[in-house]
């Protein structure tokens, strides 16, 4: 191009130098010097102004052309994008529409595509004012729901800002659409976008200054950082004084070893970490002067420029998911009636404070408490005054606390008291006494006839009991053999050996009860929210003890666990959940969804995967009426065999429902890694609901996250109708508990079915 323009100015000038020097020779020719400049000057004007036209001309068409390739980069740029996107102009002539906004809005681009409709489509009207448009830009995320054309509702947040105005006054505006509580999956892309643009180019400028997302990078050696504006302007934070040092000043002091800890991988181990995403979470004092959580997501690439390591990636604000699961965790770990800690946590701190005795040489006494006759006062005095003395009890054993010690509520008037041993043996008996007197205290009121006692049985740990769970029975063992005795206080001693024998002879009578088809299944309906139909039945395995009673799982599948029996367990469980669900098909009982319950034992058994599909052929059961439910915590013992694992069985189309959603680590960003079809909130949402409204706005957005990942939701131990409401209403689809049946025969199961197949004669639609 530059050669071409140095060409042309060549050639004019040599074509000047060549017409002078003609004109010249013509005037001498003719002799007449007025005639020559006269001629002279005419004939220069004439080519001054021809010159300025071709000039006008060049120029005018060389800038049409740089705007076609700017329009057209930005077009690429916005058919490029992977979240929804439309760039558009404020006179409604022109709207382009990248493939995922058009997968989403059902928006096809046909001859008659209106650009001023499908911008209506999206922000409600079809001629917004400058003031409308203006208003778009300033706020940051602007809602506006929307209905495809498959009539769904969408809550599409949009992110808008003006690219540019033209001569005309045009301006073209890019709009960024995205699920707000789909942002981590967001997250990824734009790191993915914005790694496939090179550093140096600015455009990318846009994309991040659009989102809130911050994008931060990093090069080995560098003290200085590199952060995008918008986590500049997060962390009120200029470039200039973005340094590692700086940026250690404002960590919160309890994860300054964390982030010590990834300086030093930054600084000298970076390339470990090449072409891998890491993340990290750190609360860090942000521009209001709050500390707030914030997660860096980044990958180590190679500098193609300088071929310095750089690591990049994006910074999102985090507090508000973080806060949900402090809350979650709340629910998962803390006792309803008491306020204490629960079951759950008892079993998660016995855990680390066993370790801590192999760690660290410390000791501890492990007391289990009962209230004596506890039921009567439930029966004679009511639940209320019941649930009185129960918190009063849990303030006495909490009193005993010091530190390094810790207090639970582990089931109805079970409780359990964990303190330091510091040498003194006597020490135990001391502390139960002293709730022995205050509970005597408490026998006032609606109990003021009673004579108020409670048991307890001790052991130490760590000698008393090779884990934490091993300690705890012998600890129960000791308050059981007295149980009998108001007021006992026993230690444990090996001679109370006979529980164990205990168990391993229903061990041995397990091993029986499978040979001898002893095991049944029972089936617990699930039904939708909306209308009330059956969708699916879990089954849930009862053991017909020869003595006349039935066993509820959770008295042997515990010892099945500890051996291979659990594996012939779930075999039969598997065969014969498939087996019922095909002979009822077969005898015109509507199809309904088929979920069993696996251990950890069996998901990760190497040859699981085959085992289902094979009693899936077996029973001629179509797999898409099979699902498993697995517990979070199974999931998450070895992640990468359970994605494999998972999408093996998504492949061949079963269904897989993440059971006890709230009791585990119950974060929400599994649902996002994991792909499960049903999400199972645990028994515990369902009671809290009712009295604490942050967790009807946990199962809310538990339940709207879900939905975006096209999950359903179902809520376990659904008891009162209202409950029902309550969760229909925060957009949970389906449920399960005692209000529409209590796990029931096959017969029963059967008969359920068809009842309600009767009550809903339209009925058909199932929750595949
Ligand atoms: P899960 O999977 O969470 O099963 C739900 C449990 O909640 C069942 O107890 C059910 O009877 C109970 N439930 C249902 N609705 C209500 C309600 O409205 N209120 C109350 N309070 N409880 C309700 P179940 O049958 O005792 O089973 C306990 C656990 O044992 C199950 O928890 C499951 O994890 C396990 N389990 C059951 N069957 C099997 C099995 O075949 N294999 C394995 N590995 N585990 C099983
Ligand atoms: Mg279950
Ligand atoms: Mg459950």
């Amino acid at each position: 191009m530059k050669l071409q323009k140095k060409q042309l100015i060549y050639s004019v000038v040599v074509a000047f130098a060549f017409f002078t020097v003609y004109l010249i020779i013509y005037a001498f020719h003719h002799r007449d010097k007025n005639e020559l400049v006269y001629l002279i000057f005419n004939t220069y004007a004439l080519i001054a102004v021809l010159l300025s036209f071709l000039i006008v001309l060049y120029r005018e068409r060389k800038a049409k052309r740089k705007k076609e390739a700017d329009r057209r980069r930005l077009t690429d740029m916005v058919r490029n994008l992977t979240a929804p996107a439309m760039l558009w102009n404020n006179t409604f002539t022109e709207a382009v529409l990248n493939d995922a906004l058009t997968a989403l809005s059902g928006i096809t681009l046909r001859d008659d595509f209106q650009p001023n409709y499908v911008i209506a489509q999206f922000f409600g009207r079809k001629d917004l004012t400058a003031a409308e448009i203006d208003g778009l830009i300033a706020a940051k995320h602007k809602e506006y729901p929307f209905t495809d054309a498959a009539g769904k509702t969408h809550d599409l947040v949009w992110n808008t800002c003006a690219v540019e105005t033209d001569e005309n006054g045009v301006t073209w505006l890019l709009s960024i659409g995205m699920d707000f509580t789909d942002i981590r999956t967001m997250q990824s892309e734009i790191e993915a976008y914005s790694k496939a643009l090179s550093v140096s180019r600015g455009q990318h400028n846009l994309t991040m200054e659009l989102m809130d997302v911050g994008i931060l990078l990093i090069e080995q050696g560098n003290p200085r950082m590199f952060p995008s504006e918008k986590l500049q302007s997060m962390l009120g934070m200029p470039a200039a004084e973005f340094t590692v040092q700086a940026l250690r000043g404002r960590i919160y002091p309890l994860d300054t070893v964390t982030y010590d800890q990834y300086v030093e991988i930054m600084r000298n181990h970076m390339r470990n970490f090449l072409h891998k995403t890491e993340s990290i979470e750190l609360r860090i004092c942000a521009a209001d002067g709050q500390y707030r959580w914030y997660s860096y997501r980044f990958k180590v690439t190679e500098s193609n420029e300088s071929g310095r390591l750089v690591a990049g990636g994006s910074v999102i604000d985090i507090t508000q998911e973080k806060a949900k699961d402090a809350k979650i965790e709340q629910i998962a770990y803390e006792d309803a009636v008491t306020g204490i800690p629960n079951r759950n946590k008892l079993m998660r701190m016995g855990k680390e404070l066993y370790q801590a005795t192999g760690d660290l040489g410390t000791k501890y006494w492990v007391i289990v408490m009962d209230i004596d006759r506890f039921h009567l006062i439930n029966d004679t005095c009511g639940y209320s005054a019941g649930n009185e003395l129960l918190k009063s009890f849990a303030g006495a054993v909490v009193k005993q606390l010091s530190f390094g010690g810790f207090a639970a509520r582990i089931s109805g008037d079970n409780f359990a008291l964990i303190l330091r041993d510091t040498g003194d043996d006597t020490l135990p008996e001391k502390a139960v006494k002293r709730v022995q007197r205050a509970l005597a205290k408490m026998a006032t009121g609606t109990l003021a006839s009673r004579s108020l006692t409670c048991s307890a049985g001790y052991a130490r740990m760590p000698s008393d009991g090779e884990s934490f769970e091993n300690v705890m029975e012998h600890a129960e063992f000791a308050l059981s053999s007295a149980s009998d005795i108001h007021g006992s206080i026993r230690r444990y001693t090996s001679e109370m050996h006979d529980s164990i024998i205990q168990e391993s002879n229903l061990e041995a009578e397990l091993t029986d009860a499978v040979m001898r088809n002893e095991l049944t299944l029972y089936y617990q309906p699930k039904v939708s929210l909306e209308t009330g139909e059956v969708m699916g039945l879990e089954a849930l395995i009862r053991w017909k003890h020869p003595s006349g009673r039935l066993l509820s799982p959770g008295s042997f599948i515990p010892i099945a666990e500890k051996s291979q029996l659990i594996t012939h367990i779930t075999r039969f469980v598997l065969n014969e959940a498939c087996r019922q669900a095909k002979l009822w098909q077969t005898q015109g009982v509507k199809p309904v969804v088929m979920s069993i319950n696996f251990t950890s034992t069996d998901f990760y058994l190497d040859n699981i995967c085959d085992l289902i599909l094979a009693a899936l052929q077996r029973n001629q059961l179509d797999p898409r009426w099979l699902e498993i439910e697995l517990t979070e915590s199974l999931a998450l013992k070895d992640i990468d065999i359970t994605i494999a694992r998972m999408q093996e069985l998504r492949q061949a189309g079963v269904q897989l429902a993440m059971d006890d959603f709230g009791t585990g680590y119950s974060s929400l960003s599994y649902i996002q890694r994991l792909p499960f079809t049903m999400l199972k909130l645990d028994r515990a949402f369902v009671i809290h609901m009712d009295e604490d409204p942050v967790v009807q706005e946990i199962v809310r957005s538990v339940a709207r996250i879900a939905a975006a990942k096209q999950i359903k939701t179902i809520a376990e131990g659904v008891e009162t109708p209202a409950q029902a409401e309550q969760l229909r209403a925060a957009g949970c689809t389906y449920a399960q508990g005692f209000l529409y049946g209590q796990p029931m025969t096959a017969k029963e199961t059967e008969a359920y079915i068809r009842k309600n197949m009767a009550e809903h004669p339209a009925g058909g639609t199932t929750h595949t």
